[in-house]
């Protein structure tokens, strides 16, 4: 039987190196990272970046996370300050974006900003990208490896979904271990969170020694936007559901086995609920659920991102 998957490769030495030529060249890959799975692309040719807002029909004004190995590349693109060395020390490599001036002396294409003076850098800390770093002499601009507005991939089989034959390499990596998109903190002037992730604002807060802004940030954010990581299907948020064609997503051991209830974490793990909350979305769209109701989740630590996520897709 012909392998319809035939375009997702498991990771080798062959691979790393066919994946850094084709990069080169200026194509895009779908690569897994410890966030979501991202569609990757050499951040300083415009080449590849044009190509990742075509594929994914993302908005031009929605600008790309710049991902990085180490602070050898950054330097050049970015303006650097205490806060982020503070939080690069404690956090990096790892789930948390920073939001920085950009540098006159980038090589990063005015497209992957969408012509914003500031840029989006992140150190992802998964073992495939980083070795593909170290042989690219180039950052990669990664947005999640999925058509615009609609749910972040968390494996190489959901990159597939979305994108087929499209991209001719995706980097089988297993399941993305926090499955929820990075945290963003703007650092351009007081420290705000743009969007939150599993990294929480209690944590950085401890690192930085002081309170995050609160006030409305002129930061243009795509993850901003109201109606995101949408699952196709109406998702209401807080109330039970009335019959069978409703699947329900839950939180914690008060709730019994039900055959359309869906438990984001039995034990009441707030980290695991966002592990799970993109692979459950899936799971009940493709088993063909009507609607979805979700229960109240608390709202702290990883919970508020789970409920900022949780509100876009009810939009
Ligand atoms: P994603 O949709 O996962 O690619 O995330 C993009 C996120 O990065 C958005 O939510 C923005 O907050 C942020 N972002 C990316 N690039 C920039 C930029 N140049 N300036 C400000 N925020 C950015
Ligand atoms: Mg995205």
């Amino acid at each position: 039987m012909k392998n319809i998957y035939s375009n997702i490769y498991s990771f080798n030495k062959k691979l790393l190196k066919k994946t850094v030529e084709s990069l080169k060249q200026g194509k895009i890959a779908g690569l897994p990272t410890e966030t979501v799975y991202g569609l990757a692309g050499n951040a300083y040719s415009n080449k590849a970046v044009k190509n990742i807002f075509e594929i994914k029909k993302r908005p031009k004004k929605n600008p790309l996370i710049i991902h990085y190995l180490d602070l050898k590349y950054v330097k050049q693109d970015v303006v650097l300050n205490d806060s982020f060395f503070k939080l690069y020390k404690a956090f990096c490599p790892g789930p948390l974006t920073f939001v920085l001036k950009k540098n006159k002396k980038t090589k990063i294409v005015p497209l992957a900003t969408s012509n914003l003076k500031t840029v989006a850098i992140r150190f992802p800390n998964h073992k495939i990208i980083q070795s593909i770093l170290k042989f690219t002499n180039f950052p990669l601009a990664m947005p999640s490896a999925n058509l615009s507005s609609k749910l972040s991939p968390v494996n190489a089989y959901d990159v597939f979904d979305d994108f087929k034959k499209k991209l001719r390499i995706i980097i089988n990596g297993g399941n993305s271990k926090f499955g929820i998109e990075s945290t963003v903190i703007d650092l351009t002037t007081e420290p705000k969170i743009l969007r939150p992730g599993v990294i929480s604002s209690e944590e950085i807060k401890s690192i930085l020694k002081k309170n995050l802004s609160k006030k409305k940030s002129n930061i243009k954010s795509p993850g901003m936007m109201k109606k995101h990581y949408s699952p196709g299907i109406p998702l209401i948020l807080g109330s039970k559901p009335k019959n069978r064609d409703h699947a329900y997503i839950v939180f914690g051991k008060k709730y019994k086995k039900n055959l359309n209830y869906f438990n984001l974490s039995k034990k009441g793990d707030l980290k695991e609920a966002a592990a799970n909350l993109y692979k459950t979305l899936r799971k009940i769209k493709k088993s063909g659920y009507k609607k979805i109701f979700v229960a109240k989740i608390p709202n702290f630590g990883a919970g508020i991102a789970i409920n900022d996520r949780l509100k876009r897709a009810s939009k």
